[in-house]
């Protein structure tokens, strides 16, 4: 079981508060019982670790840009908005307190890459870097409500794709909004209009990080995903089908305690009260949408099995690595020991986990479950 780690050196605007002693002591810590294969360390553009990042390559670890691609970098460049189905600019802004806030940019727009890229040059192309680990390539959840959902109409998307009329867009069913009938092979089957714009954004987001992954392959930097979990990544375009042959490794992340975008009973609870202000209809909602993907004891290991029929039906070499989240961060991210050693020793069918989301704010204590539980996983 690969371990790797991530570490949060503060968004675009907010540098985070980094104890280099400690960072270092955990390090230690870990590569005294187990290598670390890659670590993720972004996004600050001015975060320089050199005592951290020669550490981990002394230790052979793989290290990784984690670069936020369609969000997040709108400090540093101008980029053209996600419009919504009433057409007009989405308005969304989940603030996280640390700079991060989640306004997303239009993923297929061709002058947004092209910023990205420019932005990437001219702030983050350094020579330490084995890779580059793509975070926030997608488009936005149901955090702002159905409408956030239910984009994008700018020119750009309407020239390129065949989106739906908008008018067409409206919830038959209010239980079941989207008219899903089965979720099979990592992919929703849906009666009615809104499976087109599924089908639009898996093609946007694919054809965009297809091009990006071209020009970072081009520079010889490998290449990670950070994705949402399959049976959410469908709602933000994120096609584990089209995604996987792109990226040396996948992280999709399986954030069973966050309450923050990403983590799994936030985004369902966001799914189920999107749709009205009725909270007895949501409960109705999250209900049946959580009894159709069959959600309950050994939901992640199906999802890890769906995604690995996909590597070995294809031949792929692409790593599969769970995330799970590990740091402790008040009532954003709750974890417990109990949370970390059940979560770790219950996956199967992974090739290793990502210590999710911040080495700088992970707990000693977590450290120590973590790595007892991957060697009673090895053991195993
Ligand atoms: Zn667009």
């Amino acid at each position: 079981m690969d371990v790797n780690i991530q570490l949060f050196t503060g968004s675009c605007t907010v540098p985070a508060e980094l104890n280099l002693q400690s960072i270092t002591n955990k390090l230690n810590k870990i590569l005294k019982r187990t290598n670390i294969a890659n670590a993720l360390i972004g996004w600050n553009k001015d975060a320089d670790l050199p005592e951290i990042t020669s550490l981990l390559k002394r230790s052979g670890a793989d290290i990784y840009l984690w670069l936020p691609v369609f969000s997040e970098l709108e400090a540093l460049a101008g980029f053209s908005p996600i419009i919504g189905h009433k057409n007009k600019e989405l308005k969304i802004n989940y603030d996280m307190g640390n700079g991060e806030n989640f306004i997303f940019y239009c993923p297929a727009n061709a002058e947004n890459l092209e910023t990205f890229t420019r932005i990437y040059e001219e702030h983050y192309s350094r020579e330490i870097y084995d890779g580059v680990f793509l975070d926030k390539i997608r488009f936005p959840s149901f955090i702002g409500g159905v409408d956030s959902v239910l984009t994008c109409f700018c020119d750009c998307c309407r020239s390129k794709y065949d989106l739906p009329e908008t008018g067409e867009l409206y919830a038959a069913d209010s239980i079941n909004p989207l008219g899903i009938t089965s979720y099979n092979d990592l992919h929703y089957d849906m009666d009615g209009a809104f499976k087109k714009i599924f089908e639009y954004k898996y093609s946007a987001v694919f054809n965009s990080l297809e091009y990006l992954c071209a020009y970072f392959k081009g520079k010889g930097l490998k290449i990670g995903f950070d994705l949402f979990a399959p049976f959410l990544a469908y709602f933000t375009g994120q096609d584990y089908h089209r995604l996987m042959p792109l990226a040396d490794f996948v992280k999709p992340m399986f954030y069973g305690m966050t309450n923050a975008p990403a983590g799994l009973p936030f985004e369902i609870n966001m799914y189920a009260g999107a749709f009205d202000n009725d909270a007895e209809n949501a409960e109705k909602r999250k209900k049946l949408f959580l009894d159709c993907i069959g959600y309950g004891n050994g939901f992640i290991n199906s999802e890890i099995a769906g995604i690995r029929k996909i590597i070995d039906n294809s031949g792929l070499k692409t790593r599969l690595y769970a995330g799970i989240e590990m740091n402790y961060n008040g009532h954003i991210a709750p974890v417990t020991v109990e949370y970390i050693r059940e979560s770790i020793t219950n996956i199967k069918g992974a090739d290793g986990i990502v210590a999710s989301w911040d080495l700088n704010t992970i707990p000693d204590s977590h450290i120590d479950c973590l790595l007892d539980a991957v060697e009673f996983s090895y053991a195993r």
